[in-house]
């Protein structure tokens, strides 16, 4: 079904995309406005049914993974420093420590995204003038590392805890954060995160004692050397 939707809504965004093309014919104020709301609400759809495709794949163990060794503290270095614009314009602190170890068995681009959207929604559900902290660890004695993404945003309530990484689960908390939590988040980030660290025998996890905030950790096995 992703697949069928995929189709005709990619050719909706690109002949949006063409009718802003000057060259074309020049639009009222109105019209450019209406498109906007068409090219955005048809990017969200798009980005939507990208996701639920993907947790097809991950549920049915069909995604293709491009395994490799891989050095967690790259992947966290890299998205630290991606997502550090953004919070900066919320007012968030972002600050990170990682450890230098063996690397891990896995695919670089998913692991990448599982960080980028934990960083993102910490980043997301945090008042402006608080923070976030992630630290990567080796544990030697359990043979994993520990990735740990603190923020002290506006929490879970205990009693959803158990529903987060359903699909489409939103905390009541969530509009405490102002607006609509992740920048075009699809309600999908945390279900295709533990789908992707499942598939690579890791476990992800979340923390929110009432009035402290969230962190979300995540272990990885390392490659014995
Ligand atoms: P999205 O952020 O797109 O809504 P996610 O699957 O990433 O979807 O997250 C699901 C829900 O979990 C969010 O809507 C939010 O209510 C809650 N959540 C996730 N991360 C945090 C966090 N760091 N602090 C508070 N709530 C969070």
């Amino acid at each position: 079904v992703s697949h069928e939707l995929r189709t005709p809504l990619t050719s909706v965004v690109s002949f949006a995309e063409m009718l802003k093309d000057p060259t074309i014919g020049s639009l009222t104020e109105d019209q450019a406005s209406y498109l906007e709301i068409i090219d955005r609400n048809s990017l969200r759809l798009l980005r939507l049914i990208e996701d639920l495709l993907l947790v097809a794949k991950l549920e049915s163990h069909t995604l293709p993974l491009s395994l490799g060794l891989v050095d967690l503290p790259d992947i966290v270095g890299q998205v630290v420093t991606e997502l550090t614009p953004r919070a900066r314009d919320r007012g968030v602190e972002l600050s990170v420590t990682t450890a230098s170890g063996p690397p891990v068995r896995g695919d670089w681009v998913r692991l990448q995204q599982v960080v980028s959207n934990l960083v993102g929604n910490a980043i997301s559900y945090t008042l402006p003038g608080g923070s976030v902290r992630v630290v990567a660890d080796v544990l030697p004695d359990t043979g994993h590392w520990s990735i740990a993404i603190s923020d002290n945003g506006v929490g879970i309530p205990e009693d959803e805890i158990a529903h987060v990484f359903d699909a489409f689960f939103r905390a009541t908390s969530a509009s405490d954060a102002g607006g609509s939590g992740g920048p075009g988040g699809t309600g999908l980030g945390l279900a295709i995160s533990r789908l992707i660290i499942d598939e690579h025998h890791g476990r992800i996890s979340v923390q929110s004692p009432p009035g402290v905030g969230t962190t979300v950790t995540v272990r990885l096995p390392y490659e014995d050397a």
